[in-house]
């Protein structure tokens, strides 16, 4: 029997590493985990010490031809899955100012990486790389030109591997060319993106410069009016640090209702909790008003998806987020949607003019896939 070529696929963050075993060829994934608490007492103390602990983890690794690292920000011009030189760990680091929370510890996860395993192909994937083509009426904000210019200032986008992965995986399941076909993407985990992708294509996306626009997440808060922030560092005295932190840590859900786990908010919203009733309200809302903004903006739609954590698992967030919109095409199936199932699925009505799937995401199988198209 010859063995498949494998990928490691590393996702490092600030305190943890996600790593995968995928065969891209198969789709099969051998091994997978996650390392965390790094730097914590009783956690590794630092990123290489991670990564060496992954690796004992790792019982297989099949025969290894390249090591993946998700980077979650390439600005203006890193959208391809490029192979890991100086030059572009110098213009990722570069990068760092617009994603201080995420790029940091990806370039950490690359060097300790390179050091562990110097002989293999590291190839950077961009999570923002699907949206890079979004239109220019989506990817700009109506700000002072040459300052946004000046800056880099435009809307990213991110979770575009997931998106993108998503997007294609509905086309074959329905057997319909992808370019035949206007797609919603509910992207509803920690973090939450939706897109409107039309033939293929992104035609917007809810998240902009930064992880932190769109949708209410479970700790960062999403659209807010710029006037906040101002407000709140002029009145109130916040640093900008602290906003930033209050923004992307102690908001959302969590910042509403003290919980990120929607399986314990719908438990208090079942026992008379207020403020929990308030975070899932303020969150549904939000994501019913992007549904709605993206069926305007695609004019018509053929397939809304439901992928992450929340939209895999959370039959009644499905249910609230699409309830009531037969007028606009859209009508569940409650049985298909409470269902026991776990793979790709239907969740609408056979005679719903809009169909409605969910999709379990894979975005380490996308990232193995886009190294291998790249080393050949
Ligand atoms: P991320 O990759 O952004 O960290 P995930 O996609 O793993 O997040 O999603 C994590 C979220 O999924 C958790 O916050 C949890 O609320 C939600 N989740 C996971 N399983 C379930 C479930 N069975 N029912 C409802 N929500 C779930």
């Amino acid at each position: 029997m010859s063995a498949d070529r494998t990928v490691l696929v590393l996702n490092c963050g600030s305190s943890s590493l996600k790593y995968a075993v995928v065969e891209p060829d198969s789709g099969r994934q051998i091994a997978d985990g996650v390392v965390e608490r790094i730097g914590d007492a009783g956690g590794p103390p630092d990123h290489e010490a991670a990564l060496r602990a992954a690796f004992d983890q790792i019982a297989d690794y099949g025969d290894l031809v390249a090591v993946g690292h998700r980077v979650v920000h390439g600005g203006p011009d890193l959208y391809q899955p490029t192979v890991v030189d100086d030059a572009l760990i110098a213009r990722v680091r570069e990068l760092s100012a617009l994603a201080p929370l995420h790029n940091p510890p990806a370039l950490l996860g690359i060097e300790v990486a390179r050091k562990v395993l110097p002989d293999l192909p590291h190839v950077a994937v961009f999570d923002t790389a699907f949206f890079h083509d979004l239109p220019a009426a989506a990817a700009h904000y109506a700000i002072d030109r040459d300052v946004a210019e000046r800056w880099h200032v435009r809307r990213y986008g991110f979770h575009g591997t997931s998106h993108q992965y998503v997007s294609e995986q509905a086309a074959e399941f329905l057997e319909a060319p992808l370019e035949s076909l206007n797609q919603i993407v509910l992207h509803l985990g920690n973090g939450a993106s939706a897109s409107a992708i039309a033939g293929g294509r992104p035609l917007d996306t809810s998240m902009g410069l930064t992880p932190m626009e769109g949708l209410v997440m479970g700790t960062r808060s999403g659209d807010v009016d710029p006037g906040v922030l101002v407000y709140l560092w002029r009145e109130a005295g916040m640093s900008v640090d602290e906003i930033e932190t209050m923004l992307n840590k102690r908001s959302g859900v969590r910042g509403l209702g003290g919980e990120t786990d929607f399986r314990e908010l719908h438990a208090r919203v079942d026992a008379g909790d207020a403020d929990a009733k308030l975070a899932y309200d303020v969150y549904l809302h939000r994501l019913r008003k992007y549904v709605g903004a993206y069926l305007a903006l695609l004019g018509r739609t053929d397939v809304i998806t439901f992928t992450a954590g929340v939209g895999e698992n959370d039959a009644i967030v499905r249910r609230d987020a699409l309830s009531g919109l037969l007028t606009l095409g859209i009508e569940l199936d409650d049985d298909r949607n409470d269902g026991p199932e776990r793979g790709p699925r239907r969740i609408s009505s056979d005679s719903s003019p809009i169909t409605v799937l969910v999709i379990p995401t894979d975005e380490e199988l996308a990232i193995a896939r886009a190294c291998a198209s790249v080393i050949g």
